[in-house]
């Protein structure tokens, strides 16, 4: 903290006392540490893919494009390397403008119910393919919450598609849900591999990934907790992980209950 100060005189040039200003460079400095790492993890994350692409590409244009079967398989990985890109750059995008504020924030009463069951139906083939079952636990009677419904469905897709990720094959994804005052709390958990305790708590960090090289092996973008957290905290409410290493993990956030009109009105 830096103190700047400066005596206060009267008209006959007498002091009368001070004026302190207490500058807070701390906070100041900690921020523009975190909008130098933030870039230069952005560099790094566009860079990886791209260096990849140009790998193979020179390859490619060293003779390995004679050999159809090479080409081809090599041409794939560019191919996801690419669509990687893309969603890295979807991902950032859609960051910056809930960050900004920019996002059309529209809450209205939601039932949660319908939400969740189109998960069942935009995973379908994902959670076939890996024989993961996929349990939708809501009480009939859950009351509407206000929100957004397009953030809303992607904290969902973000919190399901880490747990197919990070599931085995056979595993068991739950959502689950249930009023706590005047909250309404949704939990995804899964029987994935789980998350050691001294990163639980860095989890929500953008681009924190407990492994880099798994996570992009996934087509993961480092993100996707991130853009959770933000939508959340933008509907006022809580984000919170649970885990054991090999057993797996649960993800909580909570949303509030639309007000019931009251009787009478
Ligand atoms: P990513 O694109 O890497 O999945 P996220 O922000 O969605 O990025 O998640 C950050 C990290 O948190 C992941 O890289 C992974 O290490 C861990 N993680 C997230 N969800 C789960 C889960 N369901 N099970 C185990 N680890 C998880």
């Amino acid at each position: 903290i830096l103190i700047h100060v400066t005596p206060l005189k009267d008209e006959h040039d007498q002091k009368v006392g001070l004026v302190a200003v207490f500058d807070d460079i701390t906070e100041e400095r900690k921020l523009e540490k975190m909008r130098s790492e933030f870039i230069a993890n952005v560099s790094h994350e566009l860079r990886t893919p791209l260096t990849s692409i140009k790998g193979f590409l020179e390859t490619l244009l060293d003779g390995a494009l004679e050999d159809k079967t090479i080409a081809k398989h090599f041409l794939q990985i560019m191919n996801s390397e690419t669509e990687r890109l893309t969603r890295l750059i979807d991902d950032l995008l859609s960051l910056s403008k809930i960050e900004a504020k920019k996002v059309d924030f529209a809450p209205k009463p939601l039932m949660l119910q319908e939400l969740v069951q189109k998960m069942k139906l935009l995973f379908k083939s994902r959670l076939e393919e890996k024989e993961l079952s996929f349990i939708i636990s809501l009480p009939e009677n859950l009351p509407l919450v206000l929100a957004d419904g397009d953030m809303i469905s992607q904290v969902l897709i973000n919190l399901i598609d880490n747990a197919i990720k990070y599931t085995p094959a056979g595993g068991k994804i739950e959502v689950s849900a249930d009023v706590k005052g005047s909250w309404v709390e949704v939990v995804v958990k899964d029987t994935g591999i789980g998350i050691p305790e001294e990163s639980q708590k860095r989890i929500f960090e953008r681009f924190y990934r407990v492994d880099k090289a798994r996570s992009r092996e996934l087509g993961g973008t480092g993100l996707g907790l991130a853009i959770v957290k933000h939508i959340i905290e933008l509907h006022n409410g809580k984000v919170w992980v649970k885990s054991k290493v090999g057993e797996g993990s649960a993800f909580g956030f909570t949303v509030p209950i639309a007000q019931q009109a009251q009787k009478g009105e």
